[in-house]
C-alpha cells in the first residue's frame, strides 16, 4: 500500500507486554509520553541516556524537502535521526546519502509505510518483510540502521521482537507537533515543540509525505528555542 499519510499514532493502539528494547523518550511515565506507549512499562529513553533532545524526521527522503531540512539542520550545526521509508530511500538514494554524509542518523521506517491496517495488524511475515526491506533498501547509503520506527507508531511485542531479531531497536517519540496534519502553520509546530520539550525529548516530525513546507519554516525557531533553554540538539545512536 503506498497512501502515504501519517496516521495518529494512538489510532494504532496495540499495547500488551512491555518490549524490552525501546526508545520513547522523556522517561517512563512523562506526561508528553504518546497514547501508544502509556502503560506499557516499557525500558524509555531515561533523560540520563539522552542528554538533550532529539529531533526526528520521518516518511522521506523527499526531493522537495529533505534537502531543505539538511540545509537548516547544517547551517545549525544540528545533529539529528531520519527514519526512511524503504521505497523512496530507492527512488533518492543520493538524499539518503547526504543525509549520511551530514552526520545524521538514518533509521529504518520500513519499506511501503503500509497505514491500514496499522503495523503491529500486520501478519507476522509482513512485518518481518517490512522491517527487513526497509533496513535493506539502505544498503550502500547509510551506515547499517540500528533503530525501527514502526509506521504510525504502531508496535506490539511481535513488531518489538521482529526488529530485535534484525539489531534493531524500536523508537518511538514522546512530543508530537502533529506537523503533518492539514493546515498546521509553522508557528503553531514552533509553539508545539517548544511547549513540550524537555530533556531526553523524542520529537517527530515529517520531512516526506505531503507538504512540509511548514516544517522547514519552524525548524529554525524550533532548534534556537531548544537550545535557548540549555538542551542540546542530539542525533539518536542506537
Ligand atoms: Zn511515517
Amino acid at each position: 500500500m503506498r497512501t502515504r499519510r501519517a496516521a495518529p499514532a494512538s489510532a494504532a493502539l496495540i499495547n500488551s507486554a512491555p518490549p524490552p528494547r525501546f526508545y520513547v523518550g522523556d522517561g517512563a511515565g512523562a506526561s508528553a509520553t504518546p497514547a501508544n506507549a502509556v502503560g506499557t512499562g516499557a525500558t524509555a529513553l531515561h533523560p540520563a541516556a539522552l542528554p538533550g533532545v532529539a529531533l526526528t524526521f520521518d516518511d522521506g527522503p523527499s526531493p522537495l524537502y529533505t534537502p531543505r531540512v539538511l540545509d537548516v539542520l547544517r547551517r545549525y550545526h544540528t545533529p539529528a535521526t531520519f527514519f526512511v521509508v524503504g521505497y523512496h530511500a530507492l527512488q533518492y538514494p543520493d538524499l539518503v546519502r547526504a543525509e549520511a554524509r551530514a552526520g545524521m542518523t538514518v533509521g529504518d521506517h520500513s519499506f511501503d509505510h503500509p497505514n491500514y491496517p496499522p503495523f503491529a495488524a500486520l501478519t507476522a511475515a509482513q512485518i518481518d518483510t517490512e522491517i527487513a526491506q526497509g533496513r535493506n533498501a539502505l544498503r550502500g547509503l547509510a551506515p547499517p540502521p540500528r533503530l525501527f520506527r514502526p509506521p504510525g507508531g504502531s508496535f506490539s511485542p511481535y513488531v518489538e521482537a521482529a526488529a530485535h531479531r534484525l539489531g534493531l531497536r524500536v523508537t518511538l517519540w514522546s512530543v508530537d507537533p502533529t506537523d503533518w496534519a492539514a493546515g498546521v502553520s509553522s508557528r503553531q509546530i514552533v509553539a508545539r515543540v517548544l511547549g513540550a520539550v524537555r530533556p531526553g525529548s523524542i520529537v517527530i516530525m515529517h520531512d516526506g509525505g505531503g507538504n512540509r513546507a511548514a516544517t522547514v519554516a519552524a525548524l529554525p525557531a524550533i532548534i534556537a528555542g531548544i537550545r535557548a533553554k540549555g538542551l542540546r540538539l542530539v542525533a539518536l545512536r542506537e
